[in-house]
């Protein structure tokens, strides 16, 4: 089976239509796709469901802080029309639209003006995220590439990362069981922190009803997969495995294209099957 459970459309940071996306995973033969769209589940009122040959699991990639640090959730197998679920996303679009407004005025303070602007032409209308501010600042010449934009102005500790505007862990952790979903930590190992901190989040995560880590995040050293999953062992989790993709020019993030999760473990799916 070809499972792919994290990826995204235009309508958060990804470039493909959520029609393309799910073209693009049938040529790929992919058997179960879950997009994730950033605190966004928009793209399901665009594909008609059920699809030959692809099923569809429904999910959403939050974003959250724990301590101070920007932590990501995927959730899978969601009631979308659950009333506290759809708050929560409701939450989530007003956070991103005011933080989306501070980093303009971040940016400006810096020299750069009408960022705002810039950044909702790319991002379509729907989730504005940092991406869209970086291909801004990569279009007026500010960087050369979105990487750069991300290293001096938007990432971590930089004048475009603001703190404290997105919900809770245990709230989102919440918003998805609620709703019949699986919380599943999004790619452990891009965090930046140690693996004590991580077992410290885990332990959070499992406590709160987290169920499941992603084992399988892109592409991957097999040393990592055999370190996640042991942590899926040690905080008896189940393991989930998504590309992260979001554009064709990413190969490490390439949509279907993912390594089997080792015999080990759980498969998150069995939750649903
Ligand atoms: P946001 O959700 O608005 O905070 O933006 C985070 C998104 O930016 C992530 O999901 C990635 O898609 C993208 N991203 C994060 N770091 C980088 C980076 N260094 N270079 C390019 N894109 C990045
Ligand atoms: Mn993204
Ligand atoms: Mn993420
Ligand atoms: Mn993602």
């Amino acid at each position: 089976m070809n499972i792919d459970l994290h990826c995204h459309t235009n309508l958060s940071d990804g470039h493909l239509t959520p029609t393309e996306l799910v073209e693009l995973a049938l040529q790929r033969r992919v058997d179960m796709l879950a997009i994730t769209d950033h605190d966004s589940i928009n793209c399901y009122k665009e594909i008609a469901t059920p699809i030959d040959d692809l099923k569809i699991i429904t999910g959403v990639e939050f974003s959250t802080t724990w301590r101070n640090i920007g932590v990501h959730i995927v959730g899978l197998n969601i009631d979308l029309t659950n009333k506290q679920f759809l708050k929560g996303i409701e939450f989530q679009t007003t956070a991103r639209a005011e933080r989306a407004q501070q980093i303009d005025q971040k940016l400006q303070k810096l020299g750069f003006s009408n960022c705002l602007e810039g950044a909702q032409r790319y991002s379509g209308g729907d989730q504005i995220g940092r991406p869209h501010f970086a291909q801004y600042l990569v279009e007026i010449g500010a960087v050369s590439t979105m990487q750069q934009a991300f290293k001096r102005y938007l990432g971590a500790g930089k004048a475009g990362d603001i703190k404290q505007q997105w919900a809770d862990l245990s709230d989102v952790i919440s918003w998805i069981r609620g709703a019949g979903g699986v919380a599943v930590l999004a790619h452990p190992t891009k965090y930046k922190i140690t693996r004590t901190k991580l077992c410290r989040l885990l332990e959070d995560f499992v406590e709160m009803g987290g169920e499941a880590i992603e084992v399988i995040s892109g592409s991957q050293s097999i040393s990592t997969t055999q370190s996640m999953a042991q942590l899926c062992q040690q905080f008896e989790l189940l393991a989930s495995c998504g590309s992260d993709f979001h554009a064709l020019e990413q190969p490490w993030a390439a949509l279907g294209m993912l390594c089997k999760l080792p015999d080990n473990c759980i498969p998150v799916w069995t939750r649903w099957q």
